[in-house]
C-alpha cells in the first residue's frame, strides 16, 4: 500500500496546513527514516480548531438528537472497518507496532465507535424525589468543547475511546495527537466526515506537544481535557485546567503487577505474563512490568519465563515478529539507560530476547529483558520503563505481595494468579488499582470495562459506560408546581 507523503490539520471539516507552512517529519520507528511531513500547528490553528469546534457545538452537531449521534458513530465503526488494511498499515508504518497488533488496535477502535455509538441515546438522567408539589430532573448534558491529548504508543484506540465517547455524548472536539503518531488520527477525522460526523464536530491539529498541545491545554474555550500521557506532563495538563475551573481526565503511567502465587496455573500464566509486557514493547500504560513470585515457585516461573524471553525476536513492524520497535531514539536511550544502571547495580539479566536477523540499520529496538530477584525498591521496580523489560520479585506471604504491589507511586492495573477463591478476593480488593484481573490479564483491553488509575496513573475513567459520563456534566432542573 502507497502511503501518501503529505498530512493536514482537520480543522472544521477542511484539510489545512500550519499557517506559517512549517513542517515536521515523520520518521518511521523500523528504520529511522523520513517518510511523510505533518503541520507544525501552534497557537492559532488550536485557536481556529476550538472556534470550529463552538460553531458545530451550537449550530448543527448540537441540534442533532442522541439517535442521530449514534447512527453516524455506527457508520464510523463501519468505515473504519472496511478502511482497516489501510488503517493498520498507516499504524504499523508510523509507530513501527507489528502489523498484528495494528490490526487489533483498528478493529478496537471501530468497536469503541460502535460501542458508543449504539450508547449515545442509552445515557439518560434521573428524577429526584424532593419537595411536596415539585419535580426534579437531573439531566446529563455535554461539556462544550473537550480537548484530547493523546500519546504515540495506542494512537487509533486512544482516539477512539476518547473522541468517540466524547461525541456520543454530545460535545465537539479538538484532538492533538503525538508529533510520532499522527498519520491514524488524521485519517480518521477524513474518515469521520464521510460517515456524517459534521464539519467542526471533529478536528485534528498535528503540532509539538510544547506548542500545539500546551495551546490547547491552556485554551479558554475547551470546557473538558482529556490527556494520556507521562505524569508529568499531566501535572502540566491538570494545572492549566485548574486555572481554566475545568474538568481533566488523566490517564497517565503504571508500574502494574502480575502476582503469581505457589498454586497457580502456570501453564497458563506464563504467556500472558510474557505478552502482557511484550505487547507493543511493552509501550503501554498497563505493561504488566513486575512480576510477584511466591518463592516455591520463584525458580521455576523463572525458567519458564527464561525460555519464552530467549525466543522473542524484535524487527520491523511489517515483519509481525514479537515485538517491534520503540517509537523513537529518546524512548530508546531511556529505556537502555534504565537497563544498563540496573544491570551496574547487580540487578541479574536473566535472559533476553534478540535483533532478528536482516533488522535495518536505525530501528529504534530493544531487546526484552527479564531482570532477576530485583529489589522491590530499586527504581527498575519502581519507575515506568515503558520498555519491554519485566522485573521479577520474589515474595514469602500474601501480606507481603500486597505490600510490594501497592509500593510504588502508581495504581493503574494488576494481575492475580492463584486457584484460592478467598485470595483471589482478598488480594483484589487489597491491591491499589484502577483495574485487577483474576486469572487473566487485559493490558490495553476491554472496552466495555471502566479504566484508569489510582495514585499517580491518573484519575476520572475513560472506556465502557463511566467514560460516556465523563463526558457529560448533570445540570438538575427543580420545578415548583404546586
Ligand atoms: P508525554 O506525556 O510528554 O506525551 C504525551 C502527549 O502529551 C503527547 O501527545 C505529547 O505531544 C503531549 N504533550 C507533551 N508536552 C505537552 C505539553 N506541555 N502540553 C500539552 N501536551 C503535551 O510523554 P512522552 O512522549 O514524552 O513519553 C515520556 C514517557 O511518558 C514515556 O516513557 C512513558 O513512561 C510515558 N507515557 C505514558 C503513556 C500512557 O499510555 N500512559 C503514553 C505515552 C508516554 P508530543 O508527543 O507531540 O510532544
Amino acid at each position: 500500500m502507497t502511503i501518501p507523503s503529505l498530512y493536514s490539520n482537520i480543522i472544521g471539516g477542511e484539510r489545512l496546513q500550519a499557517r506559517t507552512g512549517d513542517t515536521i517529519e515523520v520518521l518511521d520507528p523500523s528504520d529511522g527514516q523520513a517518510f511523510a511531513t505533518i503541520p507544525r500547528s501552534g497557537a492559532a490553528e488550536v485557536d481556529e480548531a476550538v472556534r470550529a469546534a463552538h460553531a458545530a457545538f451550537r449550530g448543527p452537531w448540537g441540534r442533532l438528537t442522541a439517535t442521530e449521534r449514534g447512527r453516524v458513530l455506527t457508520r464510523l465503526a463501519e468505515l473504519i472497518r472496511a478502511n482497516h488494511e489501510e488503517l493498520a498499515a498507516l499504524e504499523c508504518r508510523d509507530t513501527g507496532k507489528p502489523l498484528a497488533q495494528a490490526k487489533v488496535d483498528i478493529q478496537a477502535c471501530a468497536r469503541y465507535f460502535e460501542y458508543y455509538g449504539g450508547a449515545a441515546d442509552k445515557l439518560h438522567g434521573e428524577t429526584i424525589p424532593y419537595a411536596a408539589g415539585s419535580t426534579v430532573m437531573a439531566i446529563r448534558v455535554p461539556h462544550g468543547v473537550t480537548g484530547h491529548i493523546i500519546p504515540w504508543n495506542y494512537p487509533a484506540q486512544i482516539f477512539g475511546r476518547s473522541a468517540g465517547a466524547s461525541l456520543a455524548a454530545g460535545n465537539a472536539c479538538v484532538v492533538k495527537p503525538a508529533e510520532d503518531a499522527c498519520l491514524t488520527p488524521v485519517r480518521l477525522a477524513q474518515l469521520a466526515l464521510e460517515a456524517g460526523v459534521l464539519p467542526g464536530a471533529l478536528n485534528v491539529v498535528c503540532g509539538l506537544g510544547s506548542e500545539a498541545g500546551a495551546a490547547l491545554t491552556a485554551h479558554p474555550g475547551i470546557a473538558h481535557i482529556s490527556f494520556t500521557g507521562s505524569t508529568e506532563t499531566g501535572a502540566l495538563v491538570a494545572e492549566a485546567a485548574a486555572r481554566r475551573h475545568s474538568p481533566a481526565t488523566l490517564e497517565l503511567g503504571g508500574k502494574s503487577p502480575q502476582i503469581v502465587f505457589a498454586d497457580a496455573d502456570l501453564e497458563r500464566a506464563v504467556p500472558v505474563i510474557v505478552n502482557a509486557i511484550i505487547q507493543n514493547a511493552g509501550q503501554t500504560c498497563t505493561a504488566g512490568s513486575r512480576v510477584l513470585i511466591e518463592r516455591p515457585v520463584y525458580e521455576r516461573v523463572m525458567q519458564m519465563l527464561a525460555e519464552r524471553f530467549t525466543a522473542l525476536r524484535v524487527g520491523p513492524g511489517g515483519r509481525d515478529l514479537d515485538c517491534g520497535p520503540v517509537i523513537n531514539r529518546k524512548q530508546r536511550l531511556k529505556i537502555q539507560a534504565m537497563v544498563d544502571a540496573a544491570a551496574a547495580d547487580g540487578v541479574r539479566i536473566a535472559a533476553q530476547g534478540r535483533l532478528a536477523d536482516g533488522a535495518p540499520e536505525g530501528g529504534h529496538y530493544v531487546m526484552p529483558t527479564l531482570l532477576g530477584e530485583v529489589p522491590a525498591d530499586h527504581i527498575i521496580a519502581q519507575q515506568e520503563v515503558f520498555g519491554p523489560v519485566l522485573a521479577a520479585i520474589v515474595f514469602d506471604t500474601e501480606e507481603e505481595a500486597v505490600e510490594i504491589a501497592n509500593g510504588t507511586d502508581y495504581g493503574l492495573t494488576a494481575g492475580v494468579w492463584t486457584e484460592n477463591g478467598g485470595r483471589q478476593l482478598r488480594v483484589a480488593h487489597a491491591v491499589e488499582a484502577g483495574q485487577v484481573f483474576i486469572n487473566n490479564y487485559g493490558a490495553g483491553g476491554g472496552i466495555e470495562l471502566p479504566f484508569g488509575g489510582m495514585k499517580h496513573s491518573g484519575y476520572g475513567r475513560e472506556k465502557a459506560f463511566e467514560g460516556l459520563r465523563g463526558f457529560t456534566t448533570v445540570k438538575t432542573i427543580a420545578i415548583q408546581h404546586g
